[in-house]
């Protein structure tokens, strides 16, 4: 291992991941004077969610202009909910034009970390080894499909992949396409493809509620207007902010007035767009809007009530070669099977290997669910840091804006290594407890926990989120409080 490099006054860093959070790393890192870094990404491109999900209607629910780096504002974004490939190119681009990309070595993901004689020991896939001062896992979320467990799934006839892997290869127009789950994933194929295929079947296991919202195409004018004006831009942010806090203050408080009107208003869309009174019961929730990820589409409504679209609530009994057999009996035949059953949302980091002091292994220290402290610092793992990590607003936010303050605070922890005042930092194991207690306790008033079942939920029914309103988030992660953090 290379152990020239260290330098107290200007600390190595390792950055996993190129993704949204990663490239905005390293521009922060650069920004503040640290040039001695790496960054590693698994796949041979950036983009994270963006390179990796490309289903059909692929699109950010939350509005372009909010999910931008705010450093980066984009006049250009074509549409208010931009489809998948628009962001993954502002993703390149921001990358590219801060040197970003040249910089990531790609194809090279990282099995394994240990925390061992004061500095993180890194093994990577491609057998390299180094060693850093600090470690930033920019590893995202949502990464590894959930695939079904569903007997016979591996003996369908036809093409069956994952949303997450969409097989282009296979013309879809003139087949018999099925999709199994509701999520935001599933509903946005459903827009995307159902009333251009042969036959649709939508297999529902549970309803959703749908809020209604408008996907405005922005004229060349409003495009020119938002690149002239910064005003003009800032004014429309604000606004579609406003409506986020809004959205805020509802799911954090299942009784509250917010929450009221939302519901209300999914209510009113299912009510007056769906017009078949079978169907519209098929599509009629039993539990509260908002405890699962809501769903925000201007169009599922329409596409599910096109000529050859079906809603399949029978449950599934297994898969066979020819497609689908329901408990009733009968059997769904299908060409293409499209598996939207979600991701392992507690992975984080994982499967890489992280031992930190004394080889406590991170596997151990989240046995009981994944937790760290503000979601950035866990216990025992010295110099490691997450971004968008355990229990974070994951809620409908723009989780560029999330992972920008989490980088901001980052770096002023980072001061204390590089400022001589430690050579060692992560948050306070009783500091951590009591902020996981509070943490538990206000997201039993969120509208998560209000019994339904979603990838929100720990497996001890827990809401794993940040259960306090988006302002509090946003002080909190202003003021960092190095009390809160051990440091050696
Ligand atoms: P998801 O929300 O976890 O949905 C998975 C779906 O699969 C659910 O409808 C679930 O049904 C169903 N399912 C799971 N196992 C099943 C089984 N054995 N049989 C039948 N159905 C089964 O996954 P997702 O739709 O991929 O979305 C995950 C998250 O990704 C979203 O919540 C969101 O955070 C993010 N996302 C964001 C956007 C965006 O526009 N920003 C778009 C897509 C995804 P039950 O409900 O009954 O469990």
């Amino acid at each position: 291992m290379n152990e020239a490099h260290h330098d107290p006054r200007n600390p190595r860093v390792v950055i996993i991941g190129a993704g949204m959070a990663g490239i905005l790393t390293v521009i922060k890192l650069r920004e503040a004077g640290y040039t001695n870094y790496a960054i590693y990404e698994k796949s041979d491109r950036i983009g994270g969610t963006w390179r990796e999900n490309t289903y059909p209607g692929i699109a950010c629910d939350v509005p372009s202009h909010l999910y931008t780096y705010s450093f980066e504002p984009n006049p250009d974004w074509s549409e208010t909910f931009a489809q998948g490939p628009e962001i993954c190119a502002y993703f390149q681009r921001v990358a590219d034009k801060y040197g970003v990309t040249q910089e990531v070595r790609f194809n090279e993901s990282i099995p394994y970390c240990e925390f061992k004689d004061g500095r993180w020991r890194i093994r990577t896939s491609t057998g390299r080894e180094d060693v850093a001062d600090v470690v930033i896992a920019a590893t995202g979320v949502l990464h590894h499909p959930h695939i079904a467990d569903i007997p016979g799934l591996e003996t369908f006839a036809g093409t069956a992949f994952h949303s997450a892997r969409w097989d282009h290869s296979v013309p879809l127009a003139d087949k018999r396409v099925g999709v199994i789950g509701t999520g935001s994933t599933a509903i946005q194929i459903t827009s995307a493809i159902a009333a251009k295929v042969k036959r649709f079947d939508l297999f529902q296991r549970t309803a959703q509620w749908v809020m209604p919202i408008e996907n405005e195409v922005f004229s060349e004018e409003r495009k020119a207007a938002f690149r002239d004006d910064p005003a003009v831009l800032a004014a429309f942010k604000a606004e579609a902010l406003d409506y986020f806090q809004h959205f805020s203050n509802a799911v954090i408080d299942a009784n509250s007035r917010e929450m009221a009107e939302l519901e209300a208003a999914c209510l009113a869309n299912l009510e007056d767009n769906v017009k078949d009174p079978v169907l519209r019961e098929k599509l009629r929730p039993n539990y509260r809007a908002g405890c699962k990820r809501l769903i925000f589409s201007p169009d599922f409504y329409q596409a599910v009530q096109s000529p050859d679209a079906h809603v399949i609530t029978d449950a599934i009994d297994h898969i066979e070669p020819a497609g689908v057999r329901l408990k009733t009996g009968e059997l769904r035949e299908l060409d293409v099977l499209v598996v939207a059953t979600g991701f392992r949302a507690d992975s984080f980091i994982r499967p890489t290997t992280v031992l930190g002091r004394g080889g406590v292994n991170l596997d151990d220290a989240w046995a009981e669910s994944p937790s760290a402290y503000l979601s950035i610092s866990i216990p025992e793992f010295p110099n490691f840091f997450m971004l968008n990590g355990p229990n974070g607003p994951v809620g409908n936010f723009s989780l560029i804006s999330i992972a920008e303050s989490q980088v901001a605070y980052i770096l002023t922890l980072m001061e204390e290594i590089r400022g001589g005042r430690c050579r060692e930092i992560s948050a306070n194991a009783e500091v951590s407890a009591s902020f996981e207690e509070k943490r538990v306790e206000a997201a039993k008033k969120s509208i998560w926990s209000t019994g339904c079942k979603s990838w929100y939920l720990d497996k001890h029914g827990v809401p794993a989120s940040w259960p306090w309103s988006r302002d509090d988030f946003f002080k909190t992660m202003a003021q960092p409080q190095l009390e809160a953090f051990d440091r050696v």
